[in-house]
């Protein structure tokens, strides 16, 4: 299987991760990455940057190294009604968003809550993907959240640090297991992310990438493979490959 993309990735600016962007952005392209994307944590995120980190990213070149960079943004999902933690106008200046629940930010309440607040952020179009939705502490519908992604057109990341053997998001492989089934029934595509909080890690999707392979998922639904997949999904990568 082609892995060309990783925009799963957190810079010194989140403030619990440890390389800086252009050491990111080197690790990324000296893996033989074609799309490198930064999605530091939004605000809320104890310890990350603030608000205005998200509006300057027009000084980033979006070609270096030979590959892409997408500027991205990690929200929070706050409640069950799936409020995020950066405003529309700033959202209008990043390249695409991955909405997570973390527990400093929505502490665990019960499956319909975190079925409720997933389904809402998939409705909002500013939400690409669905980050590490694998964690054993928010349960939730599997069938609903898949149908609802397939719907709304989200990407349903798999997550390579959840798969990573001690892991505080526990049970990972066993929800994916459950949760893949149906996002290969409703023909949902996925995207491989490292979640990487260090530059040896960018683009490491080999936990995530042995499990997919293991559960047969569809590669014609991995888009990792496929810049062109990937820019249906992204138009700012999409203006990108036609200025090539
Ligand atoms: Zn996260
Ligand atoms: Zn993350």
């Amino acid at each position: 299987m082609k892995d060309l993309i990783d925009l799963h990735t957190h810079t010194t600016a989140s403030g619990h991760a440890y390389s800086t962007l252009q050491e990111m952005i080197c690790a990324a392209a000296g893996k033989g990455l074609s799309v490198y994307g930064c999605s530091d944590h939004a605000p809320k995120m104890p310890g990350s940057t603030h608000s205005f980190y998200f509006i300057n990213f027009k000084v980033i070149p979006r070609l270096q190294k030979g590959i892409h960079v997408l500027m991205g943004a990690e929200l929070n999902i706050l409640d069950r009604t799936g409020t995020i933690d950066l405003s529309p106008a700033t959202l209008s200046r990043v390249d695409y968003t991955i909405a997570s629940l973390h527990t400093p930010c929505f502490a665990p309440l019960d499956e319909d809550a975190h079925t409720e607040a997933y389904l809402n952020v998939m409705k909002n179009p500013m939400v690409t993907i669905i980050g590490h939705p694998d964690d054993s502490r928010y349960p939730m519908d599997h069938r609903a959240f898949a149908r609802a992604a397939g719907e709304y057109g989200k990407l349903v990341e798999v997550n390579n640090s959840s798969l990573v053997p001690g892991s505080p998001r526990a049970g990972a492989a066993e929800n994916y297991a459950d949760l893949l089934s149906f996002c290969r029934k409703y023909e949902v595509p996925v995207l491989m992310g490292s979640d990487a909080h260090y530059e040896g890690d960018v683009g490491n999707h080999q936990y995530a990438r042995r499990l997919l392979e293991e559960l047969d998922y569809p590669e014609e639904l991995i888009v990792n493979t496929s810049v062109k997949r990937l820019a249906r999904y992204i138009p700012a990568l999409a203006r990108q490959l036609t200025e090539e």
